[in-house]
Order: structure tokens, then sequence, then C-alpha cells
């Protein structure tokens, strides 16, 4: 078998992708898959910043469920789309993030840390004024107190994705060192009946390097007792789709995987790998 839904991507609708939504289906049957979720950026309170536009993430969420059922119809009998969202966790907006969930009638949400205290990991100043280890021990306790503030949610999103953008050469990270975090989480996540976003984004820039979360913690959740992994590219554009997702396929299988899941009106499905 192999990986026949990607779970995770992202179209005009989000604020830092350009791709129309039409491409991404073609893209995704150019690559044989058999099921899409969209899941577009919203991020509440993000803060300014020199090169977004305002309220970058802020999802327009009628004219995305507008053009989502368009196309659901057209294609209909070629690939089963599911509408998502990926909401971006902060503390202050917990509540603000469970409304928005609840109106919008999604198949799928994915919860996300993009930010911690209001800084993105994206710009090196995230990584100025603190030791790199504590910025990761801040990055997992701020994810541990989001994921029990917000619970409006099926999968929490690349746990370990600040470790993305860590400054060059840093080799600070790893399942062993963080453990006592990382475990905390992953048992909150596996108590709750929560799962985690198997995301290749970076296998899409560069085969040879790891998907979030790393090997070593998606074999921990497992050890655990996980059982829910949704796979997901997390593309921003057409050609990511599915990105990697062979390799991600013997990663998860080694891990000791016999299933992936997807979500239909927030109901997971079991698939075999
Ligand atoms: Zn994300
Ligand atoms: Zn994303």
């Amino acid at each position: 078998m192999s990986i026949t839904a990607d779970y995770h991507m992202h179209t005009h609708h989000s604020g830092d992708s350009d791709a129309p939504m039409e491409d991404m289906i073609k893209s995704a049957l150019d690559k044989g898959l058999e099921q899409i979720c969209f899941t577009e950026h919203q991020d509440l309170d993000f803060p300014d910043w020199y090169d977004l536009p305002e309220f970058p993430f802020i999802l327009d969420v009628d004219s995305y469920r507008e053009e989502f059922l368009h196309y659901k119809e057209i294609y209909a009998d070629r690939i089963d789309m599911n509408f998502g969202v990926e909401i971006g966790m902060q503390t202050h907006i917990a509540d603000a993030n469970a409304e928005f969930v609840k109106r919008g009638g999604y198949d799928f949400v994915i919860a996300s840390i993009h930010l911690v205290d209001k800084k993105d990991p994206f710009y090196p100043d995230f990584w100025e004024g603190d030791t790199i280890e504590n910025i990761y021990r801040k990055c997992f306790n701020s994810t541990l107190e989001n994921i029990r503030l917000f619970t409006e949610f099926d999968v929490l999103g690349h746990i370990d994705y600040i470790s993305r953008y860590a400054p060059e050469g840093d080799t600070t990270y790893s399942y062993r060192r963080f453990a006592d975090q990382i475990d905390e989480i992953l048992l909150y996540l596996i108590r709750n009946d929560k799962g985690l976003d198997f995301n290749s984004k970076l296998l899409g820039n560069d085969i040879s390097l790891l998907p979030n979360p790393v090997p070593d913690v998606l074999k921990r959740y497992k050890e655990l007792g996980g059982r829910i992994i949704t796979v997901g590219s997390d593309a921003h554009t057409p050609e990511k789709i599915a990105c990697g997702f062979e390799k991600m396929h013997e990663i998860a299988s080694a891990c000791g995987f016999k299933e992936y899941y997807t979500f239909d009106k927030r109901t997971p499905v079991a698939h075999a790998l």
C-alpha cells in the first residue's frame, strides 16, 4: 500500500500562499492521490511584521467554503476533497479559536504553534536573548499549555516545528534531550484521542531532511499507545503536494504504524499503510 491522502495543504486562502485551489487539486490527481484536505491558516492576533500584510492569517471562511464547494462538486468523481483548517494557538485566544472552529463546519482541524511569546521562529530575533535549549523548552511548555486550553482540534501540527528554523548548524534538538516534555505532550494527546500531523514539508526542499515530528518522536508516540497520524505535505504550491510520501511511508512503517488516518466531519477513518 501507499499513502494516498495528503492532509495538510494551503492555497491562496492562506496569507502565505498564492496557489490556485484548482492547481492544487490537479497536482494531487497527477500524483495519484485519492483524497486531500485543505488546511488553510487561521492565526488570530499574529504580530505585525515588516514583510507581512496587516492581519496576514485571518481566514475569509465564506470565500474559502464557496470555492471549496465549487471544486468539490466538479471533481466529485475523481478525488475526495475535505474542508479543513490549521489553527494557530496562543493561550489568550483559546476561546476565540474554539468558537471559530465550531462555526466553520470543518472536516478536520490541525492545531499548531507558530509563535512563542508572540515571536515567530522563522525570524532570527526569535533565537536571541536566551539559550537555544531554553527556547525549545519554552516552546514545548507553550505547546502543552495551549492544547490543554484549546481542545477543538483533531491533530497537533508539526510538533517540533521550531527545529526547522534553528540557527544553521545547531544540533540542540533531539527527542532524547527533551523527552520529559515531549512525552507529556504525547501522553496528553493519546489520553484525549487526539492525533499527530506527520508533516513532510522539509522533505519537499531536500529529501535527505527529516519530517516533523522527527522519527524518534513518532516512534515514541507509537510506544506510548499513539494511534492516530495524518500525513501531510504542508504544501503551499502545487508541486509540493505529497512531497516525500514514499519516505514518510517507510518511516511510519519502521516506527510500527500499520495505519494512517483521514477525517470526515471530525471523525477519524483508518487506512492501511
Ligand atoms: Zn503550520
Ligand atoms: Zn500548514
